[in-house]
């Protein structure tokens, strides 16, 4: 049971389409999602879409694909703010019928007239509407006016945050907020409190600059005599430096760590730990968080969002995936990096080095990187930073080396062979491994960073091997080679 006395929790996640799911309404929509399941209650989705220059399908579509893509599940058909408009209307109406409500007469003019009066005076500014206490008899019939709350002037609103603490504000602070315009069209406080209600949502967790937004929506809720909901204010995620969170430092949409090539659950996990904590738990599958996800383990300071951090867990679960299904899911990232389809023969060499590959890549993009020389034709470029090595010592010894290695029976072509195959061949020519292993290196892949080279020479087999040995050793009869320099593409 949630403890409000409600039989059911029902969270939401409530993001006005502003064209991406940004990185901090994806943890607040993941917190609400863990709550609800932990509580085996329901998670809703409302799209705020009343500002209708913003609110474009494609600006709804992009929340619906970044919480699709992260893997949060919300429950039935999201909930559109702006069609409940005619609600919204009805429940001022019944403000104003209760007597919690009072239509105000004043003009735009009269009011920015006054708050300039109060300015030159150097007086606080506190709207008081003379319309307050008047009754119908005293209304103008042929004036536009807007419906205000009746605020209590007395006392204090007090929320009880399961985040924040007991955080209270005099009710003298709060004016009369306005809750129906004078062209009709409901405020958006008056809006998220009866969607709030009318979803029968029990906790709203969110971030805390909407922290003095609730006081104003606890005040109709009361005004309703309706029960409002629980209520828990995250603190927003700021950059590594502790300033707020700009695009430098991760405030992007959550599409673009989808093409950076994060892993949505390592981003679930990550964003999970991005202010909330459970003991020294780091890694944590979202099936396990929801068995224990908790308000109380919300911390109460600002998170510090750290793309070090967030590598490091994409890197530990993506050595976690199975390599068919890593491969499946670096398949766009191969496609990307190659500029095309991949052949089977080169999917086939890709699954083979999968296992080198992902013990050092910290992304899907990373991994398509260190794998390009698997799917690179012949000849291959070389890094400028790369052909350096290439000696005509280097060359020689690879050429040597060739001979050795087309002599191995392409039955016998494994990692295990050819390590001892080459190691041989270090040893007779009184050389070093390094001496050789780094021209090979070169030769196999065009960098001077690779997975394994007993490994690289296993995976591209040995015709493709030899060949490339070739197209760099056979470099002085060929003027165009050794292949194409990288950044000569
Ligand atoms: N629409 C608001 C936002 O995107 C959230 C409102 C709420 O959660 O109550 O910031």
């Amino acid at each position: 049971m949630a403890d409000n006395g409600k039989t059911e929790v029902v969270t939401r996640f409530a993001p006005s389409p502003t064209g991406f799911l940004h990185i901090g309404g994806a943890r607040t929509a993941l917190f609400n999602y863990l709550f609800a399941r932990r509580h085996g209650g329901r998670f809703l989705l409302r799209i705020e879409d009343t500002d209708r220059e913003r609110s474009t399908p494609e600006a709804v579509a992009a929340i619906i694909d970044g919480l699709t893509w992260l893997g949060i599940h919300w429950e039935g058909e999201p909930v559109s703010q702006f069609a409940r408009a005619e609600r919204h209307r009805e429940v001022a109406f019944e403000l104003l019928a209760r007597g919690m409500a009072y239509k105000c007469f004043v003009t735009p003019e009269e009011l920015a007239a006054a708050r300039e009066a109060a300015r030159r005076e150097g007086r606080p500014w506190r709207f008081e509407s003379p319309w307050r206490d008047a009754g119908p008899a005293d209304h103008p019939d042929d004036r536009p006016f807007v419906i205000r709350l009746k605020a209590p002037r007395e006392g204090e609103t007090v929320i009880e945050d399961r985040v924040q603490g007991t955080v209270r504000v005099a009710n003298a602070e709060l004016d009369d907020m306005v809750l129906l315009r004078s062209d009709g069209t409901p405020t958006y406080m008056l809006a998220v409190v009866v969607d709030d209600h009318d979803m029968g949502i029990t906790h709203v967790i969110r971030g805390d600059d909407h922290l003095t937004n609730a006081f104003r929506q606890i005040q109709i809720f009361h005004a309703m005599g309706w029960k409002p909901p629980i209520y828990a204010h995250i603190p927003l995620i700021h950059g590594p430096d502790g300033r707020k969170l700009s695009k430098r430092h991760g405030a992007l949409g959550i599409e673009a760590y989808r093409d950076m090539g994060y892993l949505p659950e390592a981003l679930r996990n990550y964003l999970l730990r991005l202010g909330w904590g459970h003991g020294d738990i780091e890694i944590i599958s979202t099936e396990e968080a929801a068995k224990i996800f908790a308000l109380e383990d919300i911390g109460k300071g600002p998170a510090r969002f750290d793309f070090q951090k967030l590598d490091a867990f994409n890197a530990h679960y993506l050595r976690a995936l199975d390599d068919d299904e890593l491969l499946r899911r670096a398949m766009p990232f191969f496609s990307r990096q190659a500029g095309r389809a991949l052949t089977e023969d080169e999917l086939r060499r890709l699954r083979a080095a999968m296992p080198g590959l992902k013990a050092r890549a910290k992304t899907l993009k990373d991994l398509a990187e260190s794998a390009a020389f698997l799917y690179t034709a012949r000849p291959i470029p070389i890094a400028a930073d790369a052909a350096g090595l290439l000696t005509d010592e280097a060359r020689r010894h690879l050429r040597e080396l060739a001979g050795e290695l087309a002599a191995v029976d392409p039955a016998a072509w494994d990692e295990t062979t050819l390590e001892r195959v080459v190691n041989a061949f270090v040893e007779r020519a009184g050389l070093r491994l390094k001496a050789i292993a780094q021209p090979l290196r070169v030769a196999l892949t065009g960098r001077r960073v690779s997975p394994g080279i007993f490994e690289v020479l296993a995976v591209l087999g040995k015709d493709e091997a030899l060949a490339r040995i070739a197209d760099v050793t056979q470099a002085g009869s060929r003027p165009d080679a050794p292949g194409r320099r990288a950044d000569q593409k």
